[in-house]
């Protein structure tokens, strides 16, 4: 393997250097060409997304393959105006000048990428690469191997090796691409294997993208409307089998709506997944068998309020609802990433207070209530990467919000223009006639400070 990556990042290096991917044009046929491939392959990719986490065809559309076509739309689009050179305001100390921003690619770079989203998460990143003018190098996940069969064929089918290459493989081979020179690294994944990224990335000074992990509180108080809270964490928990970065990881609700809320949390279980969430095409499973018993060793001596059965044959976890009774158990030390919701019930703010610091930059963080003013107070309050009042997840939707974490829970952001300007180096620069060269800069500085100063306090 070690001569295969070294000859791929060769072809890599060669079709930068061609200078192909300057030209705009060629980026956004190539994004034109990807769109078509994806739209032939839309069945194919579903059976994928069903095999490997038995995602429903309507979940897939709506959570990877729309997703992927409205973040095409809008790169296709724009790309123009994006890569543009801009003119900016000159500072008059350089008078006369003409100051410019140019967007330019990174150059190669290397994606890693988790199983949860599989399809989503590999192409959103490759498309703000491409828009940019990278080449790509893409390592998908080893667990969700349908889905990574199916990006490397459609990846094949649009983009020359050179350009964009699929490498499949696990650990080792993630291991072995980072010990290579690349421009740029965008990694999605779990917190400690993306500390093993920037170990790595810092030999090279490598500038990376961290989609990392977390523990994601969702607080509830007593104001908030019991119904449409319940029937949004529970979307919010459940879809895709709790296994979403963003999903509500725990609850801490009111402890005088707290019996309330979770009667109603088992109403609408049972209103989305019906009497038998197994049996119901809307609930997926679990990615493997190690995962299923990683989940199912968190239940050990915990208090379940609702599900908890398994079915390891199916590879299925029912939506499950526990008490939380110890913030030290396994159940509440780690990011669950799976179906297990657990509920703590609260008696004041200052309780909220010491669990929200005690997991410290969540990726997401929620609060329902109808005091929309202090659900503002609170968000803005804490450190994390993104989140709602009033909802779980949504937030993700509005390719005009950068996505990202925070400290523990990344670095970084992309979606909609943030990801081109992910990729791409803004870099300034300015021009200077030769027929003119104003004196004042250089000594000696006698019978000039004097003006220099004036000149200075006006401009600033
Ligand atoms: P993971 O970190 O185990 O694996 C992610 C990728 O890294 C895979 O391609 C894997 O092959 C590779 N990898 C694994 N071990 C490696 C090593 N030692 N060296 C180099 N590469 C290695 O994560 P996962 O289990 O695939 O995904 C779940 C995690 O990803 C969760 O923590 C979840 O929160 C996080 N996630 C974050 C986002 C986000 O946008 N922030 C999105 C999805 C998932």
């Amino acid at each position: 393997m070690k001569n295969l990556i070294k000859t791929i990042i060769e072809h890599q290096k060669a079709f930068f250097n061609s200078g192909k991917t300057s030209d705009i044009n060629f980026r956004k046929k190539k994004l034109i060409d990807l769109k078509k491939e994806i739209q032939k392959n839309e069945k194919e990719i579903e059976l994928a997304l069903y095999k490997d986490l038995g995602k429903s065809s309507g979940e897939s559309f709506l959570t990877e393959i729309h997703f992927i076509y409205a973040e095409l739309n809008i790169a296709i689009k724009n790309i123009n105006k994006w890569a543009k050179r801009k003119s900016v305001r000159p500072s008059l100390l350089n008078y006369p000048s003409s100051d410019y921003i140019i967007a330019q690619p990174y150059g190669i770079t290397l994606h890693i990428s988790p199983w949860n989203y599989p399809f989503q998460l590999s192409i959103a990143p490759l498309i703000g690469a491409v828009a940019a003018g990278n080449t790509t190098v893409l390592k998908p996940s080893e667990y969700s191997e349908n889905t990574s069969m199916i990006l490397e064929k459609i990846i094949e089918n649009v983009f020359e090796e050179g350009f964009v290459k699929v490498v499949q493989g696990g650990p080792e081979i993630s291991s072995e691409l980072l010990d290579h020179h690349w421009d740029y690294i965008f990694f999605t994944g779990s917190v400690g294997v993306g500390k093993i990224v920037a170990q790595k990335a810092a030999k090279f000074l490598t500038p990376t993208t961290l989609e990392l992990g977390g523990k994601n509180p969702c607080v509830i108080d007593e104001t908030a409307t019991i119904k449409t809270t319940a029937k949004r964490i529970v979307w919010g928990k459940f879809i895709n089998c709790g296994q979403t970065c963003i999903a509500p990881d725990f609850l801490v609700v009111n402890n005088k709506i707290k019996d309330e809320l979770i009667k109603e949390l088992m109403t609408q279980i049972k209103n989305i997944y019906g009497d038998d969430p197994l049996t119901s095409e809307y609930y997926g499973r679990i990615i493997s068998k190690k995962h299923l018993d990683n989940l199912s060793s968190l239940l050990e001596g915990q208090k379940i309020l609702h599900g908890g059965k398994i079915d390891a044959t199916q590879k299925y976890f029912e939506p499950t609802l526990v008490e939380v009774k110890d913030f030290n158990s396994p159940l509440m030390q780690n990011e669950i990433f799976g179906p297990i919701l657990p509920v703590y019930g609260y008696e004041d703010f200052d309780e909220i207070d010491g669990i929200i610091k005690k997991y410290k930059n969540p990726l997401a963080l929620y609060i329902f209530t109808k005091n929309i003013k202090f659900g503002e107070i609170f968000l803005h309050k804490y450190s994390f990467g993104g989140g709602a009042i009033n909802d779980t997840v949504v937030h993700i939707i509005n390719d005009r919000l950068p996505f990202g974490g925070v400290g523990n829970s990344g670095m970084g952001n992309y979606h909609g223009e943030a990801t081109f300007k992910t990729f791409s180096h803004f870099k300034p620069y300015i021009t200077k006639p030769l027929w003119i060269d104003i004196p004042l800069r250089y000594p000696p500085f006698e019978g000039k400070l004097k003006f220099l100063k004036k000149v200075l306090k006006l401009i600033s």
